[in-house]
C-alpha cells in the first residue's frame, strides 16, 4: 500500500492532475465525505487527509509515504527524514513581510528599531531578520496575522501572499519579499527503498505532469 498525505484546499486541488497523470483517481469527494482516508482508483494507493502543518510530520514518521506541502511549512518544520524530489509548481505565493500603510518600515529599519513581528513562521521569520540584522520581538500567532498590525500588537506581520487583496482589504502594505513559494512532492525516505519501484513510478508521473514554466 502507498499512502499519500495531502491537506484539502488547494493543495488538494492542485494536486488531482498530477495524481491523474500517474493513472489514479481518489474516488470520495473530500468536501463531501468525512472520511479521512480516501480510496483511489488504485486498490494499492490511499489518500489521508491531514493538516497541512502535519504533512512533514506524517511524511518524516512514516505515517504516509509521500506527501505535497507547501515550501513554508517544509522549510518551518525542518525537512530531516524527508527525501524533496520536486518542485511540483502549485499553490505558488510568496513569503513577505507586511506593515500598515502609514507605518515607515524602512526608517524602522535604518534606525534600527526593535520590531514586534506576528508571524506563524517565526523559525523562517527569526532567520530572514537575523541575516538583515534587524531586531525583533517575535509573536506566535496561529491564524488572522493581518489582525496584528491594526491592532497594535505588532509593528509587522510575516506571511503568504498570492494576489495581495487579503493585504489590501486590511490596508496593509508588503515591505519585503522574503522568499518565493510552491508546494513540493516530499518522500520517506524509508519508504524510498522499500517501496522504490511504485514510489518512483509516481514520482516520474508527476514529474512529467508539473506545470513548465
Ligand atoms: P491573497 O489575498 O491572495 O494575497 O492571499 C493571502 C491569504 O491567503 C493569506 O491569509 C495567506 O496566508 C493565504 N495564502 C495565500 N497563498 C497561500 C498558499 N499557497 N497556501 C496557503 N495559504 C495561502
Amino acid at each position: 500500500m502507498i499512502t499519500l498525505a495531502l491537506s484539502k484546499g488547494r493543495i488538494f486541488e492542485e494536486t488531482m492532475p498530477l495524481l491523474a497523470a500517474a493513472g489514479i483517481e481518489v474516488t470520495e469527494d473530500p468536501d463531501k465525505s468525512r472520511k479521512l482516508i480516501l480510496p483511489t482508483t488504485r486498490p494499492d494507493v490511499r489518500v489521508v487527509l491531514v493538516r497541512a502543518s502535519d504533512v512533514p510530520t506524517y511524511v518524516q514518521y512514516g505515517g504516509a509515504d509521500l506527501g505535497v506541502t507547501g515550501l513554508d511549512v517544509l522549510l518551518e518544520h525542518g525537512n530531516q527524514g524527508l527525501y524533496q524530489p520536486l518542485d511540483l509548481k502549485i499553490a505558488a505565493c510568496r513569503l513577505s513581510v507586511a506593515v500598515r500603510a502609514e507605518y515607515d518600515y524602512a526608517n524602522a529599519v535604518k534606525q534600527g528599531a526593535r520590531l514586534k513581528v506576528a508571524t506563524k513562521y517565526v523559525n523562517l521569520a527569526r532567520e530572514f531578520f537575523a541575516r538583515k540584522g534587524v531586531h525583533v520581538d517575535l509573536i506566535k500567532l496561529y491564524g488572522s496575522m493581518e489582525l496584528a498590525p491594526l491592532t497594535g500588537l505588532a509593528d509587522a506581520i510575516v506571511d503568504l501572499v498570492s494576489t495581495g487583496n487579503t493585504l489590501k482589504a486590511n490596508q496593509l502594505v508588503e515591505v519585503e519579499r522574503i522568499m518565493d513559494i510552491s508546494a513540493r512532492l516530499v518522500v520517506n525516505q524509508a519508504a524510498l527503498k522499500l517501496k522504490r519501484e511504485p514510489i518512483r513510478r509516481i514520482v516520474d508521473a508527476f514529474a512529467s505532469a508539473v506545470p513548465q514554466t
